[in-house]
């Protein structure tokens, strides 16, 4: 059997390129060869690359990518609350007009493409099983009862 591997896909002991990867996760691509999709639905991240076969199931971005969104949303969101109110001092159902779907359609948009950045981080730093068996976690998901 002949086992085809992309040419873009890095051999398992070479260092990955950081920046790189965190560049393909930001852009929903697979953080390995930058053309495979990295979700299979809006923020699901697939279990292997369709384009390289690479193992995405390792992941384990859990709370950063929410975390991440609320502070950039945050900074953008009051600053422009701040500048609105020096500038007009607009009533505050302006403020909730303008800004309540500003804030909603940047999380929306931000959020996949941070938790994909954080996703080609762990892939570049092989952590959770992305450099192979020996970097993955090991997690006592059925701890057996102590016999006596
Ligand atoms: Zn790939």
């Amino acid at each position: 059997m002949i086992e085809i591997k992309s040419q873009t896909t890095p051999p398992s002991n070479q260092p990955r390129d950081v920046a790189q990867a965190m560049l393909r996760g930001a852009g929903q691509h697979c953080p390995a060869c930058g053309q495979g999709h990295l979700y299979v639905k809006y923020l699901k991240v697939a279990d292997t690359c369709d384009s390289c076969g690479t193992e995405l199931h390792h992941q384990r971005a859990d709370d950063a990518p929410p975390y991440f969104t609320m502070i950039v949303t945050g900074h953008i969101v009051i600053a422009g609350v701040m500048a609105l109110e020096q500038a007009y001092e607009p009533p505050l159902w302006v403020h909730v007009a303008v800004w309540f779907p500003v804030l909603m359609l940047l999380s929306l948009w931000l959020l996949p493409r941070i938790k994909g950045a954080l996703v080609g981080l762990q892939w570049a730093l092989r952590m959770h099983g992305f450099g192979g068996p020996e970097n993955a976690d090991i997690v006592d998901t059925a701890p057996q009862p102590k016999r006596s």
